[in-house]
């Protein structure tokens, strides 16, 4: 295992993004957000996408140069078609969109298709957060690849359909909830296989639909359940509804059939009440539910978000692991486009 400080491993994606085709901007905003992904500790939206990246780059599925493009604006709705570009460009420009829409008509709503990953939802959802709005955003891949069985059934007809909230609290960092609607993200399950360990309970279900707990019967045609059961995959409907039916993003698919779509939201809490004394009802609300004492194999209550931004203060000083085969196919990518990585 590589330590790398996150100014490298930034340097050496806006460099290989540049070499791909990617103006400056948009190579160093996408440099930034997979390093932060990294930073908040979820690594399976870090650094080891850019391979995948420079793949679909090379396939034609990702336009580096592309620019979002609004498509139409009435009231607090604004239509945007994501051109295929980069998705955490167009993540940021749909949520900054909303933000600043949001602070001067209370409420915007963003709507986004043809757009490619775009990464760690909570980012997004922080973005608002930390810009004063409540922000949400939910995104799904509605023409596949699917990974997920809805409640009840046994075929593979849902993404892993994830949601953020960020919410602005009075002091510390703000609330942000982002998860997939899944058990699990699918990248979880490819660790447990290469430990060649089980998976928990109610994780995954094999080609049947039966309960298996081996991460090989998910490869072998198996599928991922919802998490909390009818509970989470109604949210994954919501999700898929608000993501494509909404959106359009069924309608402007591609030649492949990708059918990309997401929504972004965003509340400005002072069209509501001051914005002081939501500050503080969020923090005596915060303060109440964290305050109750640890349950046993527990330190402390934490809100969603802590765990993120402590992440982040113990990598941006002991520096974020990268697995060595992780740098060796940031690096063929990297030669791919013509940047030559060294550590
Ligand atoms: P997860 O299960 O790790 O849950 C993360 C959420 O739970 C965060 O909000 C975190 O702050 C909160 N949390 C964790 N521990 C907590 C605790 N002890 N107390 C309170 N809150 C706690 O998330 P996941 O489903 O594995 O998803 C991981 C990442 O993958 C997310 O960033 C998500 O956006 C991303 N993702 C993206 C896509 C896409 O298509 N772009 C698809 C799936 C997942």
């Amino acid at each position: 295992m590589l330590t790398m400080s996150a100014e490298a491993l930034s340097e050496v994606t806006t460099r290989i993004f540049r070499a791909a085709g990617a103006p400056d901007d948009v190579a160093s905003l996408v440099a930034y957000s997979l390093v932060d992904a990294n930073l908040a500790g979820h690594d399976s939206h870090g650094v080891i996408r850019i391979p995948t990246y420079i793949e679909q780059i090379a396939e034609g599925d990702l336009v580096p140069s592309a620019r979002p493009r609004i498509e139409g604006d009435r009231a607090g709705l604004i239509t945007v078609d994501g051109a295929w570009a980069f998705g955490q460009y167009a993540a940021h420009v749909c949520m900054d969109l909303a933000s600043s829409r949001a602070k001067e008509q209370h409420v915007a709503i963003v709507t986004l298709v043809r757009a490619n990953h775009i990464g760690r939802l909570g980012e997004w959802a922080e973005e608002a957060a930390r810009a004063g709005v409540v922000g949400m955003v939910a995104t799904s891949w509605g023409g596949g690849p699917y990974a997920a069985t809805p409640y009840g059934g046994a075929g593979k007809v849902l993404s892993t359909n994830p949601i953020a909230f960020g919410i602005p609290l009075g002091e510390g960092p703000p609330f942000v909830l982002d998860y997939a609607t899944t058990a699990v993200a699918e990248g979880k399950l490819r660790v447990a296989r290469a430990k060649q360990a089980k998976v928990p309970d109610g994780w995954i279900v094999d080609k049947d639909g039966r309960p298996t707990n081996e991460p090989e019967d998910f490869y072998a045609g198996g599928m991922l359940l919802p998490f909390g059961g009818h509970k989470g995959y109604a949210l994954a409907m919501v999700v898929e509804l608000l993501s494509v039916a909404l959106t359009g993003a069924d309608a402007a698919r591609d030649d492949k059939g990708r059918r990309n779509g997401a929504v972004f939201l965003a509340i400005d809490p002072s069209a509501v009440r001051p914005l002081d004394e939501f500050r503080r009802a969020a923090t005596e609300i915060n303060a109440r539910v964290t305050g109750v004492p640890p349950a046993p194999g527990f330190d402390s209550v934490l809100i969603p978000g802590e765990v993120e931004a402590r992440s982040r203060e113990v990598r941006r000083t002991e520096g974020i692991p990268v697995a060595e085969s992780t740098w060796e196919a940031i690096q063929a990518a990297g030669q791919s486009v013509g940047a030559h990585i060294s550590v």
